[in-house]
């Protein structure tokens, strides 16, 4: 049984900033509430309640601040060109979020317990939810530990906070293909570790990484298996798909990488679409052999933030190979378009995605 959701309403709501404005950037911004829920150990999650944004107090003996039990999730909700306010399969952020939990060893919520908080949080907070095409309001659900006590062992309590923020089109002047670095030598996650969870500890020891890409004019990592580094898993925060003669193949999922929601989204939509894509593993060689023999059509990232992000060209090692001549594949600009095209309520939802 869900207990119900207390409400404490800001006296002092923010002066919101341009929401009709595309400099809105990522993440800068945060509404005027905040949903707030706890754990103990033989009581489970409790009190849940939407209060006024504000810092959150913290023991510094906090497990999470020294052995790290945090995990997160990052899910939109989109004004429809009507003025009504949706989630795009929040269901599958759920699911994943509980996986996360699971793995490290936090406890998860219960059926329809983030669905809920979120649903009346966003309404609580929905003249914050921007109207412009391309912008949207962020959510930002977590979860960390917050027992008091040393020593290497689950948290016996726990907070999970939700926080939202309106966020600006990722891609201003439409699509722009972007220029990745393969990294050689830093992996993002190992089989059996924790790269299927969305855990803070995956995105830390990615930072090194992703600096000396950005110093090297790429914009995000090509990251490779940590066995051989030969085989894809993924691109700075984004699955990957690769267009090669025809077939779209994105790496199957082993264990080491994130499955994304978009990801899924997109494999349903080239599926209705007639469109072949494998899910397996694909070496770095085969894409730069197909590139080399003229077979590699296009390639691109899949991610809530930018929906579908095209690729312009690889770095790997002393060579740039240049992907569809720097252009936006016509793949990606149809994925792109219809994925938000249902977001924004101009495609009619006929696959059930959106709430
Ligand atoms: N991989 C990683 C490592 C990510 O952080 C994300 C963003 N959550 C994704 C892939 C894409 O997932 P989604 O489509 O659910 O945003």
């Amino acid at each position: 049984m869900q207990q119900p959701i207390k409400m404490e309403r800001t006296g002092n709501p923010k002066a919101k900033p341009a929401l009709t404005d595309m400099q809105l950037g990522f993440g800068q911004y945060f509404s005027d509430h905040m949903f707030l829920m706890d754990y103990t150990d033989g009581q489970g999650w409790h009190d849940p309640r939407i209060v006024p944004y504000a810092p959150l107090m913290l023991d510094p003996a906090s497990m999470v601040f020294h052995y790290g039990q945090a995990v997160f999730e990052g899910m939109k909700a989109y004004r429809t060109t009507d003025g009504e306010a949706q989630l795009f399969l929040p269901e599958r952020n759920a699911e994943r979020l509980n996986r996360s939990l699971e793995r490290l060893s936090m406890p998860p919520l219960e059926p329809g317990q983030l669905l809920n908080a979120v649903r009346t949080l966003v309404h609580v907070d929905q003249d914050w939810i921007p109207r412009q095409e391309g912008t949207s309001l962020y959510i930002r659900p977590f979860v960390i530990a917050t027992e008091a006590a040393f020593g290497v062992r689950p948290s016996s309590r726990y907070l999970f906070t939700i926080v939202l923020s309106p966020v600006g089109a990722y891609f201003q002047e439409g699509l722009q293909p972007v220029d990745i670095l393969a990294e050689a030598q830093d992996v993002r996650a190992v089989r059996g570790g924790t790269g299927s969870a969305k855990t803070a500890a995956n995105y830390a020891g990615a930072l090194r990484a992703q600096v000396e890409a950005r110093a090297a004019g790429c914009s995000q990592v090509l990251w490779l298996d940590a066995l051989e580094r030969k085989y894809i898993e993924e691109v700075g925060s984004m699955n990957v798909f690769f267009r090669i003669a025809g077939h779209v193949y994105t790496p199957s999922l082993t264990g080491s990488i994130l499955e994304g929601v978009t990801r899924g989204a997109v494999m349903e939509l080239l599926d209705d679409w007639d469109v072949p894509c494998i899910a397996r593993p694909i070496s770095l060689d085969e894409v730069l052999e197909a590139a080399e023999a003229g077979t590699l059509e296009e390639a691109f990232g899949t991610g809530t933030a930018a929906v579908i992000s095209p690729i312009g060209g690889i770095r790997w090692k002393d060579r740039f190979i240049p992907i569809n001549g720097r252009q936006v594949g016509d793949l990606s600009q149809k994925l792109y378009d219809t994925m938000t095209g249902i977001q924004r309520g101009l495609i009619r939802d006929v696959y059930g995605w959106t709430t």
